[in-house]
């Protein structure tokens, strides 16, 4: 069997030559900070599951993690609760919008943990008395999955907890349905808080790093979740990670990955590696349009596709 090409001497630099000149797609308006993003901005990493790294220039600069938190806060959730979280969201995708007005039928649930119902559900659920304790253990879950202390936005928390009527609705919703045990307003601000962790793409890969490798960060050594959960997780990132693209996604890219309106997209290839690609301009689903190029090329050339069967 021909071995596999290997991610650390993959010219990521040369990638991002190519993709440079891409410019479809806009940046996201919902929250000034966001509007104000470098549409030029391109930054790719991979982190391999012996916790080496390969990056880009530009892979130093930080945006907020926007829906790629939403992994992280399942992860989070599932640990804390000791799996009881899948009781309490779906894990079907919906084929509908991130912030769709729309609970599972019958049981008055999220859809799944991917989209902004079953996020701000996730993020009630990790371990806190109240909405502070709460956001400080994800920003210490987040940071360990990154390996570093991370830090949040405060402008962005700000704007995305004033602004967010749409999650205000969703999570009055789930009032409605008792599937929200936290008040709206703080299950709002937590989800709002973590959203606006700020990450640059070598934190990003280094997440999805740690899912690939089953929960232990291959840079730290640290067990941030058990491999049950990461698996749980991976999963639905597969299914679920890049909205109602997911098909299309899972054909093309055929890596299980979560995308966010900063631009952001990670990439966890079980047993393989992590990696992340930080472009602003989205498409109409809200993926970064060069991070979908970008994640196809990899996958590509480094033979990452999960259900491509080498010759026999
Ligand atoms: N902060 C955004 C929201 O909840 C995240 C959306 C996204 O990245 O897809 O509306």
């Amino acid at each position: 069997m021909t071995p596999r090409p290997d991610p650390l001497a993959y010219d990521l630099d040369a990638l991002r030559a190519r993709l440079v000149p891409e410019t479809g797609g806009a940046v996201d308006r919902s929250i000034p900070e966001l509007a104000r993003a470098d549409p030029s901005l391109v930054a790719l990493s991979i982190v391999t599951l012996d916790g080496a790294t390969n990056a880009s220039d530009g892979s130093d600069v930080q945006v907020s993690i926007q829906s790629a938190v939403k992994p992280f806060l399942f992860a989070l959730a599932l640990q804390d609760t000791g799996g009881d979280a899948l009781d309490r969201v779906g894990i079907e995708p919906t084929g509908e919008a991130f912030d769709a007005i729309k609970l599972e039928s019958g049981t008055g649930r999220p859809p799944n943990p991917m989209v902004n119902a079953g996020a701000l559900l996730t993020a009630s659920l990790v371990d806190g008395a109240d909405a502070e304790a709460r956001s400080a253990r994800i920003l210490s879950g987040l940071s360990a999955f990154a390996g570093r202390d991370l830090e949040a936005d405060a402008d962005v928390a700000e704007n995305e907890h004033l602004l967010g009527d749409r999650n205000h609705a969703l999570a009055h919703l789930m009032r409605a349905e008792d599937t929200l045990a936290v008040s709206a307003d703080d299950a709002v601000a937590v989800y709002a808080r973590a959203c606006a962790t700020l990450v640059d793409a070598r934190d990003l890969a280094l997440m999805g790093a740690t899912l690939a490798a089953g929960g232990r960060n291959p840079v730290t050594g640290v067990e941030v979740v058990s491999r049950d959960v990461a698996r749980d997780v991976i999963s639905v990132m597969a299914t679920c990670g890049v909205y109602d693209g997911s098909g299309r996604w899972m054909r093309q890219v055929g890596v299980p990955a979560k995308s966010g309106v900063s631009g952001v997209i990670v990439l966890s290839a079980p047993g393989r590696l992590g990696a992340a690609v930080i472009s602003p301009p989205l498409d109409d689903q809200g993926t970064s349009v060069r991070g979908h190029i970008a994640s196809e090329i990899l996958s590509a050339d480094l033979d990452l596709h999960s259900f491509r069967t080498g010759s026999v």
